[in-house]
């Protein structure tokens, strides 16, 4: 019976290639047949299998995880996996290999790009897997100001609008509340009237920002959508 359920409810796909991006940065690449004709909006999300579970709505479903999806086409669905511990999450995309089979659900969320006069992305090193193809997405002449944060350099993912990304280094620092992060996108001189701002990553730092950009800039609250991707001591935050 949980064979028959899961084929309803779950895509079967293999992984194809895991490579790193960074140094606690991973690229998953799965293909397969059941990733035929699936749609996608950059912004949107897959829940991945990355474990068995044991009971209730898990014994069918196993331990889900929530990535975005980096790309998707003919060759693949590509996530971009932040290696932060030792969750079934980042375990899972540490010790997965080639070839093993692995079930998800197809692409889902509302984080996606909006018509605006301008753009505004912030986040930290999750983030940059959600705004990669966000940013790709954008017309090329969008207005678009992006603040990221992550631990060093060496974390910066390859992004499109390369030009328009102002980055911020925690050296060690935990990325939850970063008061930092919140003062990068406070600096940005942005025109007067607001835009749409695209807020991933930590619950806290999201929050955050958010209410500095209603409060202090008086945006509405319809014009900043947030992603809290994970928060502290919370388990497969969705
Ligand atoms: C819509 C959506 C899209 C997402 N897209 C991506 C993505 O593309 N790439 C990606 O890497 N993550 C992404 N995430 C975040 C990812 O789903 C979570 O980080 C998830 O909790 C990881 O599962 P885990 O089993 O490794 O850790 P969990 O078991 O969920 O958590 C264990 C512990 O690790 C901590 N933790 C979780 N994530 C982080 C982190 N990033 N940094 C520091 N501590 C952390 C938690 O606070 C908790 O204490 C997304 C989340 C959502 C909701």
């Amino acid at each position: 019976m949980k064979h028959r359920l899961l084929e309803r409810l779950l895509l079967s796909v293999r992984v194809q290639a895991v490579e790193p991006v960074a140094p606690r940065l991973r690229r998953v690449t799965l293909a397969g047949p059941d990733l035929s004709g699936l749609s996608w909006v950059a912004g949107q999300h897959v829940r991945l299998q990355v474990a068995d579970g044991p009971t209730g709505l898990d014994w069918v479903l196993g331990t889900l995880r929530t990535y975005t999806v980096w790309n998707l086409d003919a060759q693949g669905l590509d996530l971009v996996v932040f290696d932060h511990g030792d969750g079934p999450g980042a375990r899972w995309a540490r010790t997965v290999r080639p070839g093993e089979e692995v079930m998800l659900l197809k692409p889902q969320g509302t984080f996606t790009i909006r018509p605006a006069a301008y753009h505004l992305f912030a986040g930290e090193e999750t983030a940059q897997a959600s705004f990669g193809p966000m940013l790709a997405a954008l017309p090329e002449d969008a207005p678009v100001f992006v603040r990221l944060e992550v631990d060093t350099p060496a974390e910066h993912l390859d992004l499109p609008r390369r030009a328009d990304v102002g980055w911020s280094y925690r050296q060690g620092r935990p990325a939850a509340s970063s008061e930092t992060l919140v003062q990068a996108v406070r600096d940005l001189d942005l025109p007067a009237e607001p835009g749409i701002a695209y807020l991933a990553g930590e619950a806290r730092t999201i929050q955050m920002i958010r209410r500095h950009l209603v409060e202090e800039r008086s945006w509405p609250r319809r014009n900043v959508l947030t992603k809290p991707y994970w928060a502290p001591g919370r388990k497969g935050l969705d």
